[in-house]
């Protein structure tokens, strides 16, 4: 029997790009003969006619489903109802703008049914058409995150990835509410190859992340993959008090030696409110913590679902 390639793609805001992307992703399906295929766009809670678009093309095509958010959850959240609702062998994640060249899928089917590999990662090597600022930036957080981490989390990895069906059931099992997929691939492990490609421009529409969406998730994925933090405030409040130690020393030495004459204390009261901050940063940090284990304790669902055409497949 055939086997079956899911191929989830997350979509907000994206009626221009849709129609584009459909048309590359069936053409590269048709040039893989003995493969089905299942296209399931979810579509992240967009205010245009994304969804309009989706049912369009499940109307003409069976193979297309659609689920689609009450409202924006975020594209983590898509990948996850994504993988939830695929049933094919192997499923692939995509971006519906094009940077995710889907001519590079019968490449990494090949890695899987004939190489041996759980999966097949992409990372991009140049990051061309990006604000420098924002690679900038890019840069530092993987290098950070590598240092503090135990879960190798690779520079310019993109979502895109072509999963076993294993693969994608040890995923599922990380339910959590963080979630930070870049460092979840690493963490299930399995066998992993590595395609590299040159960064490909947008095909129409804009990007959805802004440079503030972008930091807070950088947090996020350093959050959920290290405590770090927690301990690094430990050692600079340590480090304090040792310097406090040598500070009192020397200070009642200074004073039975040479008495005490009050003065300095502009001084006292910088280092009053360095400590202060200091402190306060600290507690911030394991405030954020807390704040994490809240949401998870919580246990609300990861996205709720307002309509989709997957459930009506099971039952036929
Ligand atoms: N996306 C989403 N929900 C969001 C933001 C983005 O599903 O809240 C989808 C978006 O439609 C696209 C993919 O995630 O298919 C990548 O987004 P984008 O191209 O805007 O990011 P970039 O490539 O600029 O990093
Ligand atoms: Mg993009």
């Amino acid at each position: 029997m055939a086997k079956t390639i899911s191929v989830i793609v997350p979509c907000f805001n994206e009626q221009e790009v849709l129609p584009i992307f459909y048309k590359e992703i069936t053409k590269v399906a048709a040039d893989m003969a003995g493969y089905d295929f299942e296209f399931i766009f979810v579509d992240d809670g967009s205010k245009d006619e994304t969804l309009n678009e989706c049912k369009k093309l499940a109307e003409s095509d069976d193979r297309v489903k659609y689920i689609s958010f009450s409202r924006n959850f975020g594209k983590e959240a898509a990948m996850y109802a994504g993988l939830e609702k695929s049933t094919g062998d192997m499923v692939v994640i995509m971006d519906v703008d094009l940077q995710d060249p889907p001519a590079l899928l019968p490449q990494m089917v090949y890695a899987i049914e004939t190489e041996g590999y759980d999966s097949v990662a992409t990372r991009r090597v140049t990051r061309k058409g990006e604000p420098v600022i924002r690679s900038f930036f890019a840069r530092m957080f993987y290098k950070i995150i590598n240092k503090i981490s135990k879960t190798e989390i690779v520079d310019g990895a993109r979502d895109y990835r072509l999963m076993s069906r294993q693969f994608v059931n040890s995923l599922l099992e990380l339910s959590e509410r963080n979630r930070f997929s870049k460092g979840l691939f690493g963490w299930v492990g399995y066998k992993t190859k590595w395609l590299e490609y040159e960064n490909v421009e947008r095909a129409a529409g804009q990007t959805k992340w802004s440079f503030w969406k972008l930091f807070l998730y950088s947090i996020e994925g350093i959050m959920a993959f290290s405590t770090a933090p927690l301990a690094i405030s430990a050692v600079v409040g340590f480090i304090m008090c040792a310097v406090a130690a040598v500070a009192i020393i020397f200070i009642v030495f200074r004073t039975l030696m040479f008495g005490d004459p009050v003065s300095g204390w502009p001084s006292m009261v910088c280092i009053i409110l360095f400590i202060g901050g200091i402190q306060l940063f600290c507690l911030g940090i394991v405030g954020e913590y807390l704040a994490k284990t809240y949401t998870e304790i919580k246990n609300r669902p990861i996205y709720i679902c307002r309509e989709t055409n997957t459930d009506k497949e099971k039952t036929k």
